[in-house]
């Protein structure tokens, strides 16, 4: 039995996503591949959700959705009151780069483009000047703990570093929500717990995160868990008590790489 979820009623003040009974069918040929079937949530500002599930249950069909990049083949999507399936490809686009920063498990940086110049591309498509761009672009990348490494390339960052260029590129714009898939999916566990720490503390400041996660270990530190299943919510709970990030860190042991090669 699949449990029907039940949102408190108190999510509908200050409430930014309300989706109702969305579902997405792909035509592979001849083949319908039913990705969601039939998917409820809203969220309301200030929210710290981690969605899972296993490989194939329609997480990043979910999340595409979301974060305007695809839309339901039934059901709505209103994002902040506007409802999305009314909107144009040039609206979505616009609303998408306005309210939505997002982060991805490959980092998806431009190679020969630096810390910086990553992190102003999305201003490119508003009419901000170059000076207000660069400004923003650094109080960006000091926010992220990088603000020493603004002029390096990606192949010259740890993967951690990378990771914490691609959300200040997300946190550019001032979005109200951070959509993220899989963002530790590529790091190792300490700088795992380093950049979920980033979350926390944007989560804090006022930014809704929604993050794809498949590891518990991650999935701890956000406040509320979704748990995904053949493209329907199997769960939606609260985690009333989630790990703080900077306290974790303190109990892991650090890896000098330094002397793993000496040895
Ligand atoms: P998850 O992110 O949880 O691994 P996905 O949302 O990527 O799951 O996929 C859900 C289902 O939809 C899977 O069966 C997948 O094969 C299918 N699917 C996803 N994207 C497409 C697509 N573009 N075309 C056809 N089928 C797709
Ligand atoms: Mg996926």
């Amino acid at each position: 039995m699949i449990e029907e979820q039940s949102i408190p009623s108190s999510r509908t003040d200050g409430e930014l996503i309300r989706i109702d009974h969305i579902t997405k069918v792909y035509q592979l040929g001849e083949v319908e591949v039913h990705a969601l079937r039939g998917v409820s949530v809203h969220v309301s500002k200030g929210e710290f959700v981690a969605i899972m599930g296993a490989s194939g249950s329609g997480k990043s069909t979910f999340m595409n959705i979301l974060g305007c990049l695809d839309k339901p083949t039934k059901g709505t999507y209103d994002l902040e009151g506007i409802n999305v399936g009314n909107l144009s490809r040039d609206e979505l686009a616009a609303i998408r780069n306005k309210k939505i920063g997002f982060v991805f498990q490959g980092f998806n940086l431009l190679s020969r483009t630096s810390a910086i110049e990553n992190v102003e591309l999305p201003m490119f498509y508003s009419t901000v000047s170059n000076k207000l761009r660069r400004s923003k672009a650094i109080e960006a990348l000091n926010k992220v703990g990088l603000g020493e490494r603004i002029g390096h390339y990606p192949n010259q960052l740890s993967g951690g570093q990378q990771q914490r260029v691609a959300i200040a590129r997300a946190l550019v714009n001032d979005p109200s929500i951070i959509l993220a898939d899989e963002p530790t999916g590529n790091l190792d566990s300490r700088t795992s717990v380093e950049v979920m720490g980033i979350f926390q503390e944007l989560n804090q400041n006022g930014i809704t995160i929604i993050l794809v996660t498949h590891e518990p270990d991650v999935a701890q530190f956000a406040k509320r868990h979704v748990l995904f299943k053949d493209g329907k919510i199997r769960s939606d709970k609260l985690n009333s008590n989630p790990k703080l990030a900077t306290e974790v860190i303190k109990e892991m042991p650090v890896i000098d790489d330094e002397q793993v090669e000496a040895a």
